[in-house]
């Protein structure tokens, strides 16, 4: 039973590749990327002794390295081992925006009109990640930025209990 699964499944794959590999392409798609051909690039450019999951990794690698720096990029060498991924949902959400500079930050707030001024809690007139991770006296983690790439013990306490909101 189980061979004649495999069978059908290598059958399958076989009449894809069939189509895929010598189905004339018709002049009168209007399409900018036909499917067999876009198939084709995939099949031509995708080497064949590489798993799925390796070739997406290496792909993103060359995407990440070719893409303009980021904050991300002090953060992020390999997708598959971001450090702190591991961490409770609370502590990773916050970690990440404090990471992408991306969140509820009083400025943020107040340029998508949801507040009416981007104060930080500590007083400070303008609420940025900057502000937190550098000055900030209420929410600054215990070693700034380097403690959000190196994910120290006294950060990751810090990350637990934090009353930090964004
Ligand atoms: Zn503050």
């Amino acid at each position: 039973m189980l061979a004649l699964a495999r069978d059908a499944q290598a059958s399958e794959f076989q009449l894809l590749h069939k189509i895929v590999t010598e189905t004339p392409q018709r002049m009168h798609l209007k399409s900018r990327r036909p499917f067999a051909t876009h198939a084709h690039e995939l099949l031509h450019t995708t080497p064949a002794d590489i798993c799925k999951a390796a070739c997406v990794k290496a792909k993103w690698r060359d995407q990440w390295k070719s893409a303009e720096p980021s904050r991300l990029h002090l953060y992020v060498e390999d997708s598959t081992d971001v450090p702190g991924r591991l961490l409770p949902r609370k502590q990773w959400t916050i970690l990440n925006r404090l990471r992408t500079g991306v969140g509820c930050f009083g400025a943020a707030m107040m340029k998508w009109g949801i507040v009416d001024s981007a104060r930080c809690e500590c007083g400070d007139p303008l609420q940025t990640v900057e502000h937190i991770l550098t000055s900030c006296p209420i929410y600054r983690p215990p070693h700034g930025e380097r403690g959000l790439i190196e994910l120290d013990h006294r950060t990751l306490v810090w990350l637990a209990s934090t009353e930090l909101k964004v």
